[in-house]
């Protein structure tokens, strides 16, 4: 329904408005009836107050499916991982792929330590090299100072592990970036890092004459990174149409072209992302801080990439690696107040960010073979058609049985379009006679 150009946004203290009033506010600015805004009623897994505690101004919640990916075997462990997702095939896609490399020992994967970056920016220093060093010999003094901000962390085995400084030439002239790198443990660790950041601000200034604007984070988290290596062997890679080697040299090929061409790269990174973002949102963690720190590490030296590599061993079986920074934690933001992401990661058995970051590595690159596999061989959509399918069926109003029947009149067809659909769905309720 058209809205009346006589609402206004502005509604003050819609804060302060209980969920009923919020709802009502919401309808009739939006002109529908109070009814119609019932699916925001039902908040599902995250009850109406803890939803309220965690984002501002809630009126509901938005859930989406959570599956299983099943047959993953993480260094020798086999897991069960929660993937919570709207996007058909990627599930399947990483049980496929998990199959197929069971028999040559799974997931094989590493980190290294959980450090994660703050930057302050400096400016209208006069001398910016004698401010580096004025800081950089401050080392000490600077630790104590961060590791009082969390006292916690520091007994916890994190705290500041190290400081660089660096001297940035910008359109706004020379700027000192300070960079506290902070072992976080089990946490993300923005908020962490951050408070550290502010606190030591002021001596900056203090020590240089500079002014200081910038205290954050850095999401381009290459202090903590995640890889994951599988081999999959030529007989369990083979289809029923092409040998092991063809499906091999048809991955390989794909892995090239995402290597040379950032066109390839950003579709080839999605799809290792389908798998990671699914297991990030699924306990809880922030999907923008991955899916930032990912492409920028896709980009880092200066050409965006492909994540992943993928070689033939010696033995002319297909072996894939992916490396990427992976800032997630157990404890920390949603981790831990989200009922559904505390129980996802108890279904994982994982208790720390390290093994958290283990696992996704490992179903990013399961995700990306899938891919990979399908667009080598059959293409993505034969695998997707099926799934796809039911949705422009239940999209063309199908409802039970009619779902499965109408989607396989289509995939019979060769045609998925939800015109098809309805169609097919009026031959369906007129009794098949049309
Ligand atoms: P947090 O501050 O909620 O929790 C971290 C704290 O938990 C630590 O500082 C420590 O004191 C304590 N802790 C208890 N047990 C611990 C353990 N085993 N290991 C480590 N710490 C432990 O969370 P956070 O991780 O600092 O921040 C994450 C949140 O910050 C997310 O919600 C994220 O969305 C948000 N955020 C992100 C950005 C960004 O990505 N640019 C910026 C700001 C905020």
């Amino acid at each position: 329904m058209a809205q009346k150009n006589d609402r206004s946004s502005r509604i003050r203290g819609f804060q302060a408005l209980n969920h009923e009033e919020r709802l009502k506010a919401v309808a009739e600015f939006a002109g529908l009836e109070p009814d119609a805004l019932d699916p925001l009623r039902d908040t599902g897994n995250l009850p109406f107050p803890l939803a309220d505690r965690l984002v501002e101004n809630v009126i509901g919640t938005m859930t989406v499916p959570i599956g299983i990916a099943t047959n993953m075997l993480v260094d020798g462990r086999d897991v069960l991982v929660p993937m919570a997702t709207e996007e058909s095939s990627v599930i399947a896609a990483v049980c496929n792929a998990a199959k197929q490399c069971r028999e040559t020992g799974g997931f094989t994967t590493s980190t290294t330590a959980p450090q994660m970056i703050a930057q302050i920016q400096l400016v209208e220093v006069p001398d910016p090299e004698l401010a580096r060093q004025k800081i950089l010999k401050r080392r000490e003094a600077i630790k104590k100072l961060c590791d009082r901000q969390d006292p916690l962390l520091v007994e916890l085995g994190g705290g500041l592990a190290d400081i660089e400084v660096r001297v940035l030439e910008t359109a706004g002239g020379s700027m000192v970036i300070t960079h506290l790198i902070v072992d976080t443990r089990d946490a993300m660790g923005a908020n962490a890092v951050n408070t550290m950041a502010e606190a030591l601000a002021p001596k900056i200034a203090e020590w240089t004459g500079g002014r200081v604007y910038l205290r954050i984070l850095s999401n381009l988290a290459d202090r903590r990174l995640a890889r994951a290596h599988a081999i999959w062997s030529l007989d369990a890679i083979a289809t029923a149409e092409l040998s092991g080697e063809a499906v091999r040299d048809g991955i390989l090929s794909a892995s090239h072209f995402a290597a040379a061409d950032p066109y390839r790269a950003a579709t080839h990174n999605k799809g290792i992302m389908n798998g990671v973002t699914a297991v990030v949102l699924a306990t809880g963690n922030d999907t923008r801080a991955i899916e930032a720190g990912a492409h920028a590490y896709a980009a880092r030296s200066g050409r965006y990439t492909s994540l992943s590599r993928w070689e033939s061993t010696a033995d002319g079986d297909l072996v894939g690696v992916l490396e990427l920074p992976l800032a997630v934690g157990t404890v920390g933001g949603a981790t831990k107040l989200h009922p559904t992401a505390r129980l996802c990661l108890e279904i994982m058995g994982i208790e720390t960010a390290e093994a958290l970051q283990r696992v996704i590595a490992a179903v990013g690159l399961a995700q990306n073979f899938a891919a990979l596999k399908a667009l080598a061989t059959v293409g993505v959509q034969h695998g997707h058609m099926r799934l796809h399918a039911q949705n422009i069926a239940l999209m063309a109003g199908a409802v039970g049985d009619e779902v499965t029947a109408v989607a396989e009149a289509m995939v019979a067809r060769g045609t998925v379009r939800q015109d098809v659909a309805a169609q097919e769905l009026a031959r369906l309720r007129d009794g098949g006679s049309k």
